[in-house]
Order: C-alpha cells, then sequence, then structure tokens
C-alpha cells in the first residue's frame, strides 16, 4: 500500500476533535518586500507548522530527483502549504504527486506538473538575469494554489478564474497569505487581461483547442506563455510560445492533462 504523510495523523491522534487542516492553519505566510528574490518567510507562532514543513520538504526532494533543478521554483514550493488549499478530507494527500479534485469539476495541478511550468517560464530567453518574474498572467486560479507559488516567483500576479465559487474559495485560502503582489480577478481568462498587459510570463492551468490571440496580444516582447493545448493528434500537450523580435516561437513538449479551458464566466 502506498505510504501516506504521517502530520494528519499524528495531529489527529493528539486533538481528534480538531481538523487537520485548521491545526496546520496556524502556520501564516506574510510578505515581505515584492523586490528580493524570496518575497515571503514562513511564520510558525506554535510550531504545528513544522510536521507539514518536513512533509514538504520531502516533496520538494522528490521534485528535485524528478528533474526540477530551479532553485527558486524548488524554494517557492517549499514555502506554499499546498494542504491550505485543499479540503480537509484530502490534507493527508496535499503533498503527494498527484492531481485533487477542488470542487465544481476542478482539480489542482500536480505539484511537480505546478513547478515544471513555472520553471519553463522562468527558462525564457529572453527574460535570462532577471531574479524575478516581471507580471504575469495565470489563467484558471482554482484553489488559489499555483497563483500563491507564482506570487513567490513574480513582481506582480493576475489570476483569473470563470467560476464564482472558485474565485471566492481562492480567496478565502489567499486571505491569510497576505501576498501583496497578487491580483485574483473572477472574469473569462479566454479574453486575458488587458488591465494588467503586457505580461513577462502567461501560464495557463486549462487547456484548449489552441491559444487564444489575446494571449498572444498581452504578451510582452521577450515574454513566454506556457498552456497545455490539442495538438493534431487530438492529445493535450504543453506548448511553450516565446514572443521574440524575430516572431513568434512554439515548441511543443510533453503531453499532459489538463481540465478544459471554456469560455464565459458561470
Ligand atoms: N491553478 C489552479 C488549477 C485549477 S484547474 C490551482 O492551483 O488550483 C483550472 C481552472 O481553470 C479551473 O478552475 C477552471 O474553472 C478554470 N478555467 C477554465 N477556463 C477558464 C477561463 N476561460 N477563464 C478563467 N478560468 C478558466
Amino acid at each position: 500500500m502506498k505510504q501516506r504523510p504521517s502530520f494528519p495523523a499524528r495531529l489527529d491522534s493528539g486533538k481528534p476533535q480538531v481538523a487537520p487542516k485548521t491545526l496546520l492553519g496556524a502556520t501564516r505566510v506574510v510578505a515581505a518586500p515584492s523586490s528580493r528574490v524570496k518575497p515571503v518567510t514562513l511564520v510558525s507562532p506554535t510550531g504545528v507548522g513544522l510536521e507539514s514543513s518536513t512533509i514538504r520538504a520531502r516533496m520538494v526532494k522528490k521534485l528535485a530527483e524528478q528533474g526540477i533543478q530551479d532553485a527558486v521554483v524548488l524554494d517557492a514550493m517549499n514555502r506554499v502549504e499546498r494542504h491550505r488549499f485543499v479540503d480537509s478530507a484530502l490534507v493527508n494527500q496535499a503533498y503527494e504527486d498527484t492531481s485533487l479534485p477542488i470542487g465544481l469539476g476542478q482539480t489542482i495541478s500536480k505539484p511537480n506538473v505546478v513547478a515544471r511550468m513555472i520553471a519553463l517560464l522562468r527558462e525564457a530567453p529572453g527574460l535570462q538575469g532577471e531574479p524575478l518574474l516581471g507580471r504575469v498572467l495565470e489563467i484558471g486560479t482554482g484553489c488559489g494554489y499555483q497563483a500563491a507559488v507564482l506570487a513567490c516567483v513574480a513582481r506582480e500576479v493576475y489570476s483569473i478564474e470563470r467560476l464564482r465559487g472558485l474565485h471566492d474559495k481562492a480567496r478565502e485560502n489567499l486571505r491569510t497569505l497576505r501576498l501583496p503582489n497578487l491580483h485574483v480577478i473572477f472574469g473569462d481568462g479566454m479574453v486575458g487581461y488587458a488591465q494588467g498587459a503586457p505580461y513577462s510570463a502567461i501560464i495557463s492551468a486549462a487547456g484548449g483547442e489552441s491559444v487564444p490571440q489575446a494571449w498572444i496580444d498581452q504578451l510582452a516582447m521577450g515574454g513566454r506563455l506556457v498552456a497545455p493545448t490539442h495538438t493534431s493528434t487530438g492529445q493535450q500537450a504543453l506548448v511553450v510560445i516565446d514572443k521574440t523580435p524575430q516572431g513568434l516561437q512554439q515548441t511543443l513538449l510533453e503531453a499532459v492533462n489538463f481540465v478544459p479551458l471554456k469560455s464565459g464566466i458561470a
């Protein structure tokens, strides 16, 4: 049988009446000046966060073994408490490399996919030499987890979600993290978010038939877009698009399995 992380079990045995998420939620993320490479610091006033930090460190070690080499990305994955973003019934799976349901038929991406996509953004030839990504647009806030990770590696993050229920949930999940450089928006990300453009990076957590023209238009020169999209064989794969003075450069990468990109709000 698969080994489960032990921290909720230990918490349960000590305090059976309290949901693990509530207890672990006592660990706070406090924002630091956004010009620094490490914009957030973990504060654990009660010490209960130590249990999840051990398991998170194990997840990060596994990500490194799986080929994620970017220390800034690994550090961000270590800072954001994924268990805060999933339902309490799923807390003991929060640090496994698996996607999890977040309600309304949507899923939070696997940690490996989140780390991989953000590392790809940071590898953009046009963005080299920058300690942080500049303005980033995320399509598909979902539960807000990836948005929080992005806020650790970018100066400004705009994250848009089309489902009101998830937008509200993300707001609630993110409230105590106090990330002043993260803006969550309710709207149809199919048309991007012109108010924040141009973006040095655009990342989509939902896959469409093709990459909407609005995203390309809102991408800054030298910027990079990473999104799941359908290929000619009908499969879904990650696509990287770089906006260069010579034109758009598109690279098709590995097959992925994201929820569909849909238009309109609901
Ligand atoms: N990054 C999220 C992943 C959520 S799953 C997380 O960390 O939880 C992808 C999300 O994209 C879903 O919540 C879905 O509702 C949303 N989505 C799909 N099409 C969209 C659109 N056109 N605009 C905004 N969000 C969209």
